[in-house]
């Protein structure tokens, strides 16, 4: 009863429901085969049966709810399942190298995969992924394996894990789900900041738990504080439900702020938007008062994909965004993959240093058909309301000199093409490394516009991995060193003459509200969920006082010197 663990609050929030375990199943098999070859063949034949019944299942069901096109995808699926070519393969393996099944596919997917993988052409490319997935299904069906479909969960389920990917959240039907719990992750892992779009409570860096819970035990997730209750008694159960309702309440009560713009105290103006992964997260933002959108994560619309999201696709979610906001202004990054992030369908190399490897404006300069594709996109969209283009990563302004090129290479196209777009689209980058801090004000007057991320900014500048729960006590955006960094962008940028927000979680943290006001960020983007708190206390601000604080916080050497002096000033507000 009332196992209490602590972890990280990833996502604010207080759920009650159902303990439901997701584990990626390890499968265990042996090389060799201790029955006859007629047997395996015949466990091979059953496996792809279960695998092609599971995909029918799913085309059926992406028909209903997404349409034809997408349904196509899967008859795509079909089809390599049932690959004449690739069954010879592994029945050759079973018989003339005495293989079981599983080892016998496993191989031969694995060399299909990899030989794709190596080809040139894009299009074969992208099937290694997919013929990798279908390979596990009929792996899973071979071992007789049920593979876990998360949009499918029993109702009240809250889902413990070891880690969620951002394709796992991107599947939860939140009818189902009430709140997330990870062994592993921290605030800014992409799962983290998906859930916080959504609005999805979520623990996250537990620790081990797995293998010390049953799934159907009761638990209760305090996102607020980030605790887990397992088994919880009676009189925990009624402190939290009154928790969860009074947390309800109050977010209910905040929203009177909704209609309300962000002004200090003494009259300074600043805006607040929101940070959105797909069209679908718009009204998250609408609804808790945000006046624009201050981060599209792009990548997001290629993760739930087969393939590359086409031209037309892209266009679709783009300008959905762009009439759904109006004329506030909406800021879309372009592809952001790399680092935790990966595309079923594109090959990315093993990497010793993934977040400081090949992702986001390296890969799109290196493979610019992608780039051209989303720009194209994003320009036609234009034309739909007040889009704003970001790239990611900058670190080097050579990278902008080559988008711009591409850029416009683009217009010149659509121009030629007699296709409408606005002209003066502004194309800005995100700030995210020391790199672009020293020399902010060169990087300025070849862009638009400015965005931090401070959740790169911060793992660059401390060289800390922001997903790594081992040193996530050094992972601290008030360190002075970040404070610092985010100084020297917010003059370069102005010095540049251009405007600076930030998208990173830092913007939506209550207690940096009033430094980053003093040092003279024009706006904030944020989860939906952190708008009308920060909008209060802005509200509440000064901002002569608050650059004082500004002054006297650059001084200090620690990270927890800062945060005691930003309380005592926050409490006396
Ligand atoms: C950031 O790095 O702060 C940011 C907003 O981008 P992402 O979290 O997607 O890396
Ligand atoms: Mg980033």
């Amino acid at each position: 009863m009332n196992r209490v663990i602590n972890g990280i609050a990833a996502s604010p929030g207080v759920a009650i429901g159902k303990i439901f375990i997701y584990r990626d199943i390890k499968l265990n098999y042996a090389e060799k085969s201790l029955i006859s070859k007629e047997k395996e063949i015949e466990r091979l034949i059953l496996g792809r049966e279960i695998a092609k019944k599971q995909l029918e299942e799913i085309r059926d069901n992406t028909l209903l709810k997404m349409g034809k096109d997408k349904a196509a995808i899967f008859d795509g699926h079909i089809t390599l399942l049932e690959d004449e070519d690739l069954f010879t393969e592994i029945n050759d393996k079973i018989n003339s190298e005495n293989n079981t099944a599983e080892y016998a596919l496993n191989e031969a997917i694995e060399e299909y995969a990899s030989m794709l993988a190596n080809l040139e052409d894009t299009y074969f490319k992208e099937r290694a992924g997919d013929l990798r997935d279908i390979g596990k299904r009929w792996l899973y069906g071979v071992a007789n394996v049920n593979v876990i479909d998360l949009s499918k969960l029993p109702p009240e389920s809250i889902i413990v894990a070891k880690e969620l990917n951002p394709s796992d959240t991107a599947q939860l039907n939140l009818e189902n789900v009430l709140a997330f719990v990870t062994e592993m992750g921290g605030k800014t892992a992409h799962s983290s900041i998906m859930a916080r779009s959504l609005e999805l409570p979520a623990v996250v860096g537990v620790g081990e738990l797995l293998d010390s819970i049953t799934s159907e035990e009761n638990i209760i997730v305090d996102a607020l504080n980030g605790k887990v209750i397992i088994n919880p008694d009676k009189e925990n159960l009624k402190i939290y439900t009154e928790k969860r309702n009074a947390y309800l309440r109050e977010k209910e009560e905040l929203k009177e702020l909704k209609d309300k713009e962000a002004i200090s105290k003494d009259g300074v103006k600043i805006d607040i938007w929101g940070n959105i992964g797909s069209p679908k997260d718009v009204k998250g933002v609408l609804s808790n008062g945000g006046f624009g959108i201050g981060l599209y994560r792009t990548e997001f619309l290629f993760m739930d994909k087969e393939s590359f999201p086409t031209e037309d696709e892209q266009f679709e979610a783009y300008k959905e965004v762009a009439i759904a906001m109006g004329t506030h202004p909406v800021t879309i990054r372009t592809m952001d993959i790399g680092g935790d992030k990966s595309l079923p369908y594109m090959e990315l190399p093993k990497e010793e240093n993934p977040f400081l490897g090949w992702r986001a404006i390296r890969i799109c300069l290196d493979r610019t058909e992608i780039l051209k594709t989303q720009f194209r996109a994003l320009l036609r969209a234009s034309k739909y309301g007040n889009i704003k283009i970001m790239l990611p990563m900058i670190m080097d302004v050579n990278e902008i000199r080559k988008s711009k090129e591409i850029f416009e290479e683009c217009k010149k196209e659509l121009r030629e093409e007699g296709v409408e777009f606005n002209e003066t689209v502004m194309l800005g980058i995100m700030v995210e490394t020391p790199a672009v801090a020293f020399r902010a004000k060169y990087f300025a007057k070849e862009c638009d516009f400015f965005s931090i991320g401070t959740n790169d900014l911060t793992q660059y500048t401390l060289a800390v991995d922001r997903g790594n729960e081992k040193i996530a006590n050094l992972y601290d955006s008030y360190n002075p060193a970040v404070l610092q960094a985010i100084k020297l962008l917010i003059d370069g940028a102005h010095e540049g003459g251009i405007k600076i927000s930030m998208c990173g979680e830092f913007a939506g943290d209550e207690n940096a509200v009033a430094l980053l006001f003093g040092m003279g960020l024009d706006a904030f983007s944020m989860s939906g969920i952190s708008i009308p708190r920060i909008k209060k206390i802005l509200k509440n601000l000064d901002s002569k006082k608050c650059q004082k604080l500004v002054e006297e916080v650059l001084e200090f050497s620690t990270a927890d010197e800062v945060k005691e002096k930003v309380k005592n000033f926050m409490n006396n507000l």
